[in-house]
Order: C-alpha cells, then structure tokens, then sequence
C-alpha cells in the first residue's frame, strides 16, 4: 500500500533541482486530498522517474515538462507531459521495445539503451494498469499512466 501524493511530492522535489540546473520548467499538479493504492512504491517510483528522465532528455532548454495526477475514483491517471522533440508516429508502436531508440542524432545526449519505456510497461502491466503515448513532432509528448482502483469484496 501506498501514499501516491507524497509520494510523488518527495519525487518532484529531486526533479525540480535538476530542472534549474537543465533551464527548464518543471510544473507539478496534484489533488491534495490523499490516495491510497494497492501498488508497489519502489517499481512505481521507478516507472514515473523513467518517464521523467525521459521528458528532460527529449526537450531543450527553455521547455517544460508537467507531472499531473488525475484522480477519477475508480481509476488514477498520471501524466507526464512534456514539450519536446516529440516522436514520429512511424515510431510510436515500437518505443516500448527493448533496445529500441528513436534516431539518437535527434538529441544532444545521446546516452541510453532503449530500455527505460520497457520496463515502465512491464512495471504497469503488472499492476493491471495501462500505459498510453500520444506525441508530435516538434511540439511534445505526453505518457499516461491509467491504474485501477481494486474493489475489495
Ligand atoms: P534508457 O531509458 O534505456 O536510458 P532511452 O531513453 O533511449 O534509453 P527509452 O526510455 O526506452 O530509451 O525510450 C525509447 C525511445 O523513445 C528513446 O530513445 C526516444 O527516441 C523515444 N522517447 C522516449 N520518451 C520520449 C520523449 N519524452 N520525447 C521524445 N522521444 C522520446
Ligand atoms: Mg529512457
């Protein structure tokens, strides 16, 4: 069991440094009323900074990357929104492929396996969550994370 927005407060306070140090903003939005799930903290933790490692990777400098979380009562959505190079569409279905990178001479930090979006699968999928990607080119993209709500009965 776990706390989701302290949780991702206390993950947010380490983004927002490297933010100032990487010149770009870093918005956060978060209901204040608690929610409670049923994940495990550490891969979730995981799965959301490989996201957000992601974001800060793929958008220069002077953009922004916005962590969002939606609470619906029967599911959480948590977005990670961001305003970069953003991806082809002819690329979209292989991103969460082991290995798989989009050409790397689009980026100045070229660094990476092609791993981080595997594992953030492999991470919801074993929370019966769901992962979605909507993104264009120039202009940014945005991950979202669906998780349910498990009834007790
Ligand atoms: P690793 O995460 O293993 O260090 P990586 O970041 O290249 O390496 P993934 O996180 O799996 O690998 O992402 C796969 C590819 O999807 C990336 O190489 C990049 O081309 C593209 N991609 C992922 N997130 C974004 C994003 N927010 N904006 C633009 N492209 C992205
Ligand atoms: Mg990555």
């Amino acid at each position: 069991n776990c706390e989701l927005v302290n949780m991702f407060k206390e993950l947010a306070t380490q983004y927002d440094s490297i933010a100032k140090t990487e010149e770009l903003n870093f918005i956060t939005d978060f209901p204040s009323p608690p929610i409670n799930l049923k994940v495990d903290a550490d891969l979730l933790r995981h799965a959301i900074k490989n996201l957000l490692d992601n974001a800060f990777k793929y958008t220069p400098q002077g953009g922004s990357v916005k962590l969002e979380i939606i609470n619906q009562s029967r599911r959480v959505s948590i977005q990670v929104k961001d305003t970069g190079i953003g991806i082809p569409q002819e690329n979209l279905p292989h991103i969460f492929e082991r290995f798989y990178r989009v050409d790397t001479s689009r980026t100045r930090s070229s660094g990476g396996f092609g791993l981080g979006l595997a594992i953030v699968q492999q991470i919801i999928q074993a929370h019966d969550g769901q992962i979605s990607v909507d993104s264009t080119v120039g202009e940014g993209t945005t991950f979202e994370i669906t998780l349910f709500v498990k009834k007790l009965n």
